[in-house]
């Protein structure tokens, strides 16, 4: 699955306020899951959708194994009825059970009124279900048509919710055969993982299809479809590749195409195992979600519009960058979740690290000018970010039960995960890791697998084993941090004696441990050399010549990197002879080390200075993002005037080597720079920016047909975040008269990305009147807290009983204590907790305490932080005459 937006979890001892456990001994509470007496072996589901009343019909016969004699059969299922049920032996004997419901449990009981003998039976159960508003089990999504609204329906049942559609085994370990047909309206193209088998027609309009048997797979990625679609397709390696939209959309769907094709291709060929199904659709659904983007449903991909459809009249390099991410995400996942699935969701991030880390590979495979590796050092940095706070938990943690599995799709399972894949497959070398993952795929194909299997075969044969280094990554929480002891120079060799520790941004974190790091390191313009650093004692390190030298070469490894002053110093020096990618980490670690206090601020700032001119696309990017966040931090504090003295300058020198208008060939990634800058010096009240971003959207409205895709994207992004009364009318007369779904999301979030909090306050008022469609409620609430999170916080306070029915339920605990992310101000802690004690159980609170941690951070940033660098611009003579703090 691709999240929307990433949440991290807490860990339950955690939340009892006991300090960050010690390495692996958690003596984790048993599982809630189902009986293992009984398993199922095939499903045959029949259902009948009435779209108009948010109702279906269902029947099912379940073919199961009973391997113990038995009372009762028990099986998952929510807000299901059951009319029906029977249960009958090989020998054609039939019982009728009673059945019982736990809600609470969302399970299902059969009771049989005798015991029945280990065998093979069948359950024939007939039921009758909702069709829901919202992204989980089946459900319906509307949109505008010329005639007025049509309504197609989806399923979404990652990671628990196919118990909504069948009464089923929903657990990820309990694989078995799928066979699904339906009743449907003859006009509706219907979709599931495997292609029609048959279809006849029915009286009254309608048709019932018939869909291929499935091979064994686990309940979550089953996948049903219906809608007024069309579809595009192509075949590659023998496999019907398809993109399905709306009608009238295929013009939109070329891109994701293309792309789909070179991936499954290359997937083929990186695993070693074909694609097993005889298609592959992509299915892109008109709104959004606020718990994810896209899932990797079983040769059905799902996703929502904006992260898949590429309109060539809108469509900005982000979003072309993103759709090919994303189907490369949930593709790697056709082997690595569907093929081989994670025996229970304590591993999930088998599933989803492993996808984060090869949606990377393949995308820097067909788009090396991408730099993917560079743009995602953003996503290890976030993660860091988490995993060195209370509250972290490590990457392989016990999930008690299906509810609380939703909380394991975090920054630890995507790109942490990612992170320490890229790091094992740095060490371990490119095609003996990819032996191991063909063997495990090999092996495991249409099976389970815990962590250990994987490990296990890359080792199989290894001189340079991983398990020790992958156990001390995935097992235990917490950042490694690599520190310069001391760095000599004699006899023309450099000796570095480097320790371990742990980088933790507050106090609560620090509870050491030490792991195997393989830690690359290389001085500026020599030859690279890896040792693997364990224990915390000093280890010396002796390379032939003398010069300044760079820790983690590459960046390849999950671990900071601690400089000595005068080494740091060197190195920014020379910053101009590091690859860009070291550039990058070198930013990134000096701002995270700044803000605890292991190095001054001072560096950050000579560091951003000293950026260059030609430096990289990704690092400037990354650089006004670092100064964004710096003086978010700033926010109400008389510092923050000479701040943007100083921002303007850097961004300013930055920014005229390239200009508002993009040139013909120009890299796809300077767009991304250009469109950075001008965020950025437009939140710095850059004068200029302000009054050029207006200036364009007055002649773009003039004449909005001059403009080119991406033109047109940073002529409104500029104008919504710089708008006035006036900008901000048009932007929203655009919004509401567009006939685009993609252009009516996109303009709806851009009204709440104003600076001017007058305006995020009317776009605010927009989702209470009805107006938007309700998937794009919760976007635009996002957008705002970008840069108003405490108005956008107490606006979804205030008005929750309304906006909480346009939240998906699995989600509404984490949806208003996300909408801090961004803020430093500790006074938002009385009202976060208010508002979780009146309206979020106490046990779903773990955004709720990785939120508060979130401020205490960033409060005493400000706070311990701030002063100090303050003196570095007085003492630079920056804001010369801006009023004394
Ligand atoms: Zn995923």
């Amino acid at each position: 699955m691709v999240h929307c937006a990433l949440t991290a979890a807490w860990r339950c001892l955690l939340l009892m306020g006991l300090a960050l456990p010690p390495v692996v001994a958690l003596a984790a509470p048993a599982r809630v899951v189902l009986p293992d007496s009984v398993t199922p072996e095939h499903y045959r589901i029949d259902i009948a959708p009435d779209a108009g009343a948010l109702t279906f019909k269902g029947s099912v016969q379940i073919d199961v194994s009973v391997h113990r004699s038995v009372e009762e059969i028990v099986l998952n299922g929510a807000d299901l009825v059951i009319d029906d049920a029977d249960v009958t032996d090989s020998a054609g004997v039939t019982t009728t059970p009673s059945v019982r419901y736990d809600e609470r449990l969302e399970r299902i009981t059969l009771a049989l009124g005798r015991t029945i003998p280990a065998g093979a039976y069948t359950l024939r159960l007939s039921y009758h279900g909702k069709i829901y508003l919202q992204a989980s089990g089946l459900f319906a999504l509307d949109y505008a048509v010329p005639s007025g609204k049509a309504r197609a329906l989806f399923t979404q049942f990652e990671n628990a919710d196919a118990r909504r559609f069948v009464p089923c085994w929903d657990e990820p370990g309990r694989k078995a055969t799928f066979e699904l047909s339906a009743t449907l309206p003859a006009n509706l193209m219907p979709l599931s993982n495997m292609p029609v088998a048959s279809s006849e027609a029915l009286p009254g309009n309608l048709q019932h299809v018939h869909f291929a048997p499935t091979p064994p797979m686990s309940s979550y990625l089953l996948f049903f479809g219906a809608g007024d679609f069309e579809r595009s397709q192509r075949t590659v390696d023998g496999v019907d590749v398809g993109v399905v939209v709306k009608r009238g959309d295929l013009a939109n769907a070329q891109f994701v195409l293309d792309a789909a094709a070179d991936i499954l291709h290359y997937y083929n060929g990186y695993f070693d195992t074909p694609f097993p199904l005889p298609k592959l659709d992509l299915i892109a659904g008109p709104g959004s979600s606020v718990t994810f983007g896209a899932m990797e449903n079983w040769g059905a991909i799902f996703s929502f519009e904006a992260e898949m459809l590429i309109d060539p009249r809108l469509a900005s390099e982000h979003d072309r960058q993103n759709a090919y991410i994303v189907a490369a995400h949930e593709m790697a996942h056709q082997w690595f979740g569907d093929l081989v699935t994670m025996q229970w969701w304590d591993d999930l991030w088998l599933n989803e690290g492993f996808a984060s880390w090869m949606e990377n590979k393949v995308t820097d495979h067909f788009h090396p000018e991408w730099n993917i590796w560079l743009q995602s050092l953003d996503d290890r940095k976030k993660a860091m970010q988490y995993d060195a706070r209370l509250g972290t938990h490590p990457i392989i943690t016990p999930i008690i039960d299906s509810q609380q599995a939703i909380e394991a799709f975090d920054e630890i399972a995507y790109d942490k995960g990612r992170a320490v894949i890229r790091t094992l497959e740095s060490y371990l070398g490119e095609e003996a890791f990819r032996g191991g993952v063909r063997r495990y795929i090999h092996d495991r194909a249409y099976g389970n697998a815990v962590t250990d299997d994987l490990w296990r075969e890359m080792d199989r044969d290894s001189s340079r084993p991983i398990t020790q280094i992958a156990h001390d990554l995935t097992l235990q929480a917490g950042v490694p941090m690599i520190s310069e002891v001391s760095v000599d120079c004699a006899d023309g060799a450099t000796t570095l004696q480097l320790s371990q520790g742990r980088f933790a941004i507050d106090a609560d974190s620090t509870a050491a441990h030490t792991w195997h790091v393989p830690v690359s390191v290389a001085l500026i313009g020599g030859v690279t050399s890896t040792r693997v650093i364990s224990g915390a004692a000093a280890v010396p390190l002796r390379l032939r010549g003398c010069a300044a030298a760079v820790l983690n070469v590459g960046q390849t490894a999950y671990f900071r990197s601690h400089y000595l002053p005068a080494a740091l110093s060197e190195i920014t020096a020379h910053f101009t002879q590091l690859a860009a990618i070291d550039q990058l980490g070198l930013l990134d670690d000096t701002q995270s080390l700044a803000y605890v206090g292991l190095t001054p601020m001072g560096s950050l700032l000579e560091l951003a200075d000293g950026v260059p001119g030609n430096a990289a696309p990704e690092v400037v990017t990354a650089l006004a993002a670092a100064i964004e966040d710096l003086d978010r931090l700033c926010n109400g504090l008389p510092v923050q005037a000479r701040f943007r003295v100083f921002a303007r300058a850097v961004l300013n020198r930055l920014f005229e080597r390239i200009g508002w208008d993009g040139v013909p060939g120009e890299p796809g990634n300077v767009a991304l720079e250009r469109a950075a800058l001008i965020e950025a010096l437009g939140q710095m009240d850059d004068p200029a920016v302000v009054a050029e971003a207006r200036r364009r959207f007055a002649l773009y409205l003039a004449d909005p047909a001059q403009l080119d895709a991406a033109a047109r994207h940073l002529t409104l992004e500029t104008a919504a975040a710089q708008a006035d009364q006036k900008i901000w009318d048009h932007l929203h007369a655009m919004a509401q008269s567009t006939r685009s779904e993609l252009e009516r999301r996109e303009l709806y979030k851009l009204l709440a990305t104003a600076e001017d909090e007058a305006l995020a306050r009317q776009a605010l008022a927009l989702t209470l009147s009805g107006e938007p469609p309700p998937t794009i409620v919760p976007d635009i609430i996002k957008s705002a807290a970008d840069l108003h999170p405490r108005l956008a916080f107490e606006f979804t306070v205030a008005h929750w009983q309304q906006l909480s029915s346009d939240i998906e339920p699995d989600f509404q605990v984490r949806f208003a204590p996300r909408l801090l992310n961004s803020a430093s101000d500790a006074t938002l802690i009385g009202p976060l907790n208010a508002f979780a004690e009146a309206h979020l159980p106490a046990d779903k609170r773990r955004d709720v305490h990785k939120t508060m941690a979130s401020l205490r951070y960033r409060a005493r940033v400000r706070r311990q932080r701030l002063p100090e660098m303050d003196r570095w611009l007085r003492e630079h003579g920056i804001g010369h005459g801006i009023g004394h703090s």
